[in-house]
């Protein structure tokens, strides 16, 4: 029986929830949103130890992103086995490819980073060996994606939904109706139950947003 475990380690000035979800029973995890202090990410992955089989991205935004390339390359010389970037959507590729620049307005020391794998709506993901839906959830990105495992009943949303509010659409590229038809059409359909973690805050459940949030008003 897999033993599926989780722990938020808050990264960068933008205390960015980097996740780590692990199986206790094979020793084997993934993280997820790396976007900095990866010094800090391993001496969690230290305290944790289980092998990380890959590097999941939601969207390419500095917080999120920044941190991807170098702790790659730690974990590959550590396990001396590849450890692939998967996501986000191709679509966020501009920012992937900004990311030394964007770090350059916040004094902080990132790297460019194109991932092993894109990802697209559709796809599968392998997270602590579990199988998660790969969705589309455009609007705070273009390329921004979600994972979901129904079975589990957890989603991991990224910027798109957080407790009691939305992602910011405020940029050139934000669309704030694509990122509020992608919570009522893909992520609150799959039902009340799923628990989500966020990039910011606590997480909560798609009933309890969907009941609550403001943003949402009601709908779904
Ligand atoms: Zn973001």
């Amino acid at each position: 029986m897999p033993q599926i475990q989780a722990a938020q380690i808050p990264v960068t000035p933008f205390q960015q929830n980097c996740a780590l979800i692990w199986d206790a029973e094979t020793g084997r995890g993934t993280v997820i949103d790396p976007g900095g202090d990866v010094p800090r990410i391993l001496v969690a992955l230290d305290q944790v130890k289980f092998t990380v089989d890959r590097i999941l991205l939601t969207h390419g935004h500095l917080d999120h992103a920044g941190g991807a390339a170098a702790l790659k390359r730690e974990l590959e010389a550590r396990q001396g086995a590849p450890v692939p970037i998967e996501g986000p959507d191709r679509r966020d590729d501009f920012l992937l490819q900004g990311l030394v620049e964007q770090g350059t307005r916040y004094q902080m020391e990132l790297e460019n980073v194109t991932p092993d794998r894109w990802l697209a709506e559709g796809d599968t993901v392998s997270i602590a060996g579990q199988e998660f839906a790969v969705l589309h959830c455009p609007g705070h990105t273009p390329g921004h994606v979600a994972f979901v495992s129904p079975a589990l009943n957890v989603a991991i949303v990224g910027d798109v939904l957080f407790r009691g509010s939305v992602g910011r659409t405020d940029f050139p590229y934000g669309d704030h109706a694509a990122l509020i038809d992608a919570i009522e059409q893909k992520l609150l359909p799959l039902g009340d139950q799923i628990q989500f973690l966020c990039g910011h805050g606590p997480g909560s459940t798609f009933g309890e947003e969907r009941r609550s949030n403001p943003f949402l008003n009601g709908r779904g």
